[in-house]
């Protein structure tokens, strides 16, 4: 959850992770966090809902786990199962490099 400045409505002051609760701002002081977004619409069991969550890279990357775990689930006993577990880029869209700007979140593509 983004928590807004007292004092300028319009800036993010910080960043809750919405499953541990935990504040988002990494020791070196920026916020450090993923989202999860989604926007349910017609024909879908939750049509016209607008969701967004953060979450801190630790709870990030344990959903990551947790994903994996289940779609290996549904495959392990077919060809595609041991490389889902040995996948260390699932759900990885790019790396940014080190010359970016390490105080905002890289650009996610839609
Ligand atoms: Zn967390």
């Amino acid at each position: 959850m983004k928590v807004k400045s007292e004092n300028e409505p319009g800036v993010v002051a910080d960043v809750v992770c919405d499953m541990c609760g935990v504040s988002a701002r990494g020791q070196a002081g920026h916020l450090q966090y993923g989202t999860m977004r989604a926007a349910w619409g017609e024909g879908s069991a939750h049509d016209g809902e607008v969701y967004e969550l953060h979450l801190c890279e630790s709870c990030f990357f344990a959903q990551v786990s947790a994903m994996k775990r289940e779609r290996w689930l549904g495959v392990f006993l077919e060809e595609e199962g041991d490389s889902i577990l040995r996948n260390d880029t699932y759900g990885l869209v790019r790396k940014f490099e080190a010359s970016d700007d390490a105080s905002e979140q890289p650009d996610i593509p839609d």
